[in-house]
């Protein structure tokens, strides 16, 4: 049923996203032992997660709602499919003596990892085990969640700030950018190695002052090896209509080579290695 005032509630996805901040369905969800977690897929080969050949698990369960969200079907956990932490333990085992060779690991992504933290500690408990590199692809808005110990268990973190602008933030994720700029200090000051990634979108995060802002932040910090900024794509964008969400950037067209290399340089300019 549409909510009133809510004329664009046409699925069950919409309400939720008008709900959103909150989304108290997924928090409330998360198994607070770690014996099972929703998962929406694996990748085997990713060359772009992480060093290496790894093994990419994608979890359901996300708090944010960005405009260009590739994977809208990762939102809540039930879309998901619900694996016990054995299974998921015994699949990873599976692959580990290959991932070794190749000098690769475990990248646990999503949605959001640290939605379901207890279930993504065990796994990369288990990876360590096995002996692979581990790295947490997060937006870093449930940074909280990772103690000291969890991260103990995590080689490398891909932290996607989406913004530098707290307003463009807000616009593009619905949530505040606080937490993630918390999260990205508390590494630094952990030394725990990190990618930076950024995507941009032109007109929404391609301001001058917006990257410019980022590249400062970023530039001090001893820990982040990498500023990768990802150019927008329109390849998400079917799941938006599949799933009956009205997706705002349909006219958005993917950044030209000279405004990718204008935000590449002001990042080295500012003395970030980027790519
Ligand atoms: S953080 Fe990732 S999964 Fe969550 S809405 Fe944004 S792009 Fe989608």
């Amino acid at each position: 049923m549409a909510m009133l005032g809510e004329p664009w509630a046409t699925s069950r996805y919409d309400l939720r996203v008008s709900q959103s901040p909150d989304a108290p369905d997924v928090d409330q969800l998360d198994d607070s032992s770690g014996g099972y977690g929703w998962v929406h897929s694996y990748e085997t080969g990713s060359t772009v997660d992480g060093p290496g050949v790894r093994v990419t698990v994608f979890m359901n369960g996300c708090f944010l709602r960005c405009m260009y969200c590739h994977n809208p079907d990762t939102w809540h956990l039930r879309d998901g499919t619900r694996v016990s932490i054995e299974r998921a333990e015994l699949a990873l085992a599976g692959y580990a003596t290959a991932l070794r060779s190749m000098g690769g690991g475990l990248t646990i992504s999503g949605g959001e990892p640290l939605v379901q933290a207890a279930f993504t500690r065990r796994l990369f408990s288990a990876a360590k085990r096995l002996g692979l590199h581990t790295a947490l692809d997060t937006s870093g808005f449930l940074g909280v969640r990772a103690d000291d110990e969890y991260l103990e268990n995590v080689d490398l973190v891909l932290l996607d700030i989406k913004s530098w602008e707290p307003g463009t933030y807000r616009k593009v994720t619905r949530q505040d950018l606080q937490p993630t700029i918390a999260f990205a200090e508390r590494l630094a000051r952990l030394n725990k190695p990190v990618w930076v990634r950024f995507v941009l979108v032109p007109g929404l995060t391609d301001a001058p002052a917006n990257v410019e802002g980022l590249a400062r932040f970023i530039a001090p910090m001893g820990n982040v090896e990498w500023v990768e900024v990802l150019p927008f794509h329109q390849m998400g964008s079917f799941k938006w209509k599949a799933i009956g969400l009205r997706y705002k950037l349909e006219g958005t067209e993917p950044p030209t080579s000279d405004l990718h290399n204008r935000v590449l340089e002001q990042f080295r300019a500012a003395g970030c290695r980027a790519r």
